[in-house]
């Protein structure tokens, strides 16, 4: 098991850390920064530096429970202490792209009362489904209206880690589907966004949504009925 240190504090850019293992999916440290791919949220990037030597982290994921670190070039030996460093300006943007999309929802919620359906993701930009009858060009106007209004509240935005009997007691986070989170979790992760949004959440976000900054409604679409798309752009 690797300590991820981005689940509690998703600020921390770099960490020291050994290699614990290393094998064909990556390399593994016993601790470390870097976020696993996972809830939309792409893997980190980034860098090992170590005694003369450098390897670069092309990406991040996790299988049965162990974070690898995929290498872009030949590994240091087990036992190497490193310095685990993510690329912070890709990180901070998916942090800042992460809290729209959770804003987002939260006012399609509040205001039309339609659930996501998928979603997904890139430093800076990305698409979120939701159910509902119609969308056009209008209604992205209004909705990018909304989403800027609520991120200019400033919400702080905190991590629980709530105990799974309150959590799976929780109107919100049951219409998020926190029965759908295995059993051995406990405590199950939670994001409070004020009092806009509460989420079970694996990802990093940034600490108050006046550090997403403008976002823009750069596309709506049909995806079939019930299904509408909207694409958000970060950014002036
Ligand atoms: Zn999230």
């Amino acid at each position: 098991m690797t300590i991820e240190l981005a689940a509690t504090d998703a600020y921390l850019k770099e960490t020291p850390a050994q290699v614990t293992a290393v094998g064909d999916d990556g390399v593994v440290l016993e601790r470390t920064v870097f976020y696993p791919r996972g809830g939309g949220q792409p893997g980190d990037t980034g860098i090992l530096e170590y005694g003369d030597g450098s390897l670069a982290i092309t990406d991040t994921f996790k299988k049965a429970g162990v974070v690898y670190h995929a290498p872009g070039g030949s590994t240091p030996p087990v036992g190497t202490d490193v310095v685990a460093r993510i690329d912070w300006e890709r990180r901070h943007l998916l942090m800042r792209t992460h809290t729209a999309l959770h804003v987002l929802t939260a006012v399609i919620w509040r205001d039309f009362d339609a659930k996501v359906t998928g979603g997904n993701m890139e430093p800076g930009r990305a698409r979120m489904d939701f159910e509902l009858d119609s969308i056009s060009v209008e209604f992205g106007k209004e909705v990018e209206g909304l989403l800027n209004a609520a991120l200019h509240e400033e919400h702080e935005v905190e991590v629980l880690f709530l105990p799974r009997a309150e959590a799976l007691a929780d109107p919100d986070l049951i219409r998020t589907k926190v029965n759908l989170i295995p059993e051995s979790v406990d405590p199950i992760r939670v994001i409070r966004i004020g009092d806009l949004d509460k989420q079970a959440d694996g990802g990093t976000h940034v600490a108050n949504t006046r550090e997403v900054g403008p976002v823009r409604v750069v596309k709506t679409e049909s995806k079939g009925k019930g299904n509408k798309r909207m694409r958000i752009e970060l950014g002036g």
